[in-house]
C-alpha cells in the first residue's frame, strides 16, 4: 500500500519489536541481514550518518529514491537520494519520545510486501536513533549558554572559524559585531540580580527577532554578545548594528522598580584576508571600547 505524504503511519518501539520475532521469514531479511544492519546502526551517534547506513542497507533490500527525515523539535532535517512522486511517511515513536517524521519515496508505487518489509526493518532504526538524538541533544547543550540560550563561546569559536574559512574559499563578505551592555552593573545594583538576567534574555530574544538567524549570536561573556553576519559588508553591518542598537535602546523591560531601559554599545569588524578568529575578534573589541570610552550607546565599524 502507498500511504500519501499526509497520511503518516507511526512507528512504535513495541510493535517494532513483536515484528522483528517474524523478520528472519521475509525474504530478503533473513538473520543475516538483521543482523549485519543491526551491526551496521551501533557505529556512530551521528544521526545523519545513521540515516545514511540505514537507507544504503535497506536499499539492497527495496528499490527507494530517496529518504527524508524531520526532527523539528532538534532542527534536525536529513534528506538523502532523490524525491519521486510516490511516498510513504511515518512518525517514529519509542515508549513515547518522538523521533521525528520520516519518507521514503520513489517513481513506482511501494508494493504491499515492500512496506511491510520496510515497517521491520524501521523497527531496527529507532534504538540507535533515539541514542543519535540523546547524543545530539548533549551537544547542542554544550554548546548553548544556559541563561539566554545564545550560543556559548565555544560555539562562537566553531562558527568563527567556519565562516571564515566559507568567506576564504568563496570570497564572500563577512562582518560581526560585539555589543556590550552600557552600565550593567547598575542594573544589577538597582533592580536586582534577577531582573538583570530578565534583561540579558531579552537582549537575546531581540537580537534574533531582528537579525532572524538566531543561530548567529553568542555570548561572548558576562553581559557581551557577538553577532556573526556572514555575506555581510561593512555597510551592512553598519546597517544591522544600527537597527539593533536603535530597536535596544527603544526596549522597555517592566521590573519592580518601574520600566527598565538599557542601552549598548557595539564595536563591528569587517573581515580582510589577513585575519584569524582572534584578529577579528581583537579589532571589533577595541572599536566597541572607543564606544564606551565616548559615553556608549553608538557604533563603531572598522
Ligand atoms: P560598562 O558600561 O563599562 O560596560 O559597565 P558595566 O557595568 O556594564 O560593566 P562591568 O564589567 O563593570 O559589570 C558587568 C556586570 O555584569 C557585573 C556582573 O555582575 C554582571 N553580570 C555578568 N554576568 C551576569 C549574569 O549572568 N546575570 C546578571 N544579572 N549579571 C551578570
Ligand atoms: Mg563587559
Ligand atoms: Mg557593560
Amino acid at each position: 500500500m502507498a500511504v500519501p505524504l499526509s497520511t503518516a503511519q507511526t512507528i512504535d518501539i513495541n510493535v517494532a519489536r513483536a515484528s522483528l520475532q517474524e523478520a528472519g521469514q521475509d525474504a530478503g531479511a533473513g538473520h543475516e541481514t538483521r543482523y549485519r544492519l543491526l551491526s551496521a546502526l551501533q557505529t556512530t551517534l551521528d544521526a545523519e550518518r545513521l540515516l545514511t547506513i540505514f537507507f544504503n542497507e535497506v536499499s539492497t533490500l527495496i528499490t527507494i529514491s530517496g529518504l527524508r527525515y524531520e526532527n523539528e523539535s532538534l532542527n534536525l532535517q536529513a534528506s538523502l537520494g532523490n524525491t519521486a512522486a510516490h511516498s510513504s511517511s511515518y512518525r517514529l515513536i519509542i515508549q513515547g519520545d518522538q523521533l521525528g517524521e520520516l519518507t521514503i519515496t520513489r517513481e513506482t508505487r511501494f508494493s504491499e510486501s515492500e512496506l511491510h518489509l520496510f515497517e521491520k526493518l524501521l523497527g531496527n532504526l529507532l534504538c540507535p536513533l533515539r541514542n543519535a538524538l540523546i547524543y545530539q541533544a548533549a551537544l547542542n547543550a554544550s554548546r548553548t549558554d544556559a541563561l539566554t540560550g545564545a550560543g556559548n563561546r565555544m560555539a562562537l569559536m566553531e562558527a568563527l572559524e567556519r565562516e571564515i574559512s566559507l568567506a576564504r574559499r568563496y570570497n564572500q563578505d563577512l562582518a560581526l559585531l560585539i555589543m556590550d551592555v552600557d552600565k550593567f552593573k547598575s542594573i544589577n545594583d538597582e533592580h536586582g540580580h534577577a531582573a538583570g538576567d530578565r534583561v540579558l534574555k531579552e537582549l537575546v530574544r531581540l537580537i534574533g527577532q531582528i537579525n532572524r538567524n538566531t543561530d548567529q549570536c553568542f555570548r561572548y561573556g558576562g553581559e557581551e554578545f557577538v553577532v556573526l553576519l556572514s555575506n555581510t559588508s561593512r555597510g551592512g553591518a553598519s546597517v544591522i548594528g544600527e537597527r539593533l542598537r536603535s530597536a535596544i535602546a527603544n526596549m522597555r523591560i517592566c521590573a519592580e522598580n518601574g520600566p527598565l531601559q538599557l542601552t549598548v554599545s557595539i564595536g563591528s569588524a569587517s573581515f580582510c584576508e589577513t585575519d584569524t578568529a582572534e584578529s577579528l575578534l581583537n579589532r571589533a573589541d577595541k572599536a566597541m571600547y572607543q564606544i564606551k570610552q565616548g559615553g556608549g550607546n553608538a557604533i563603531e565599524c572598522v
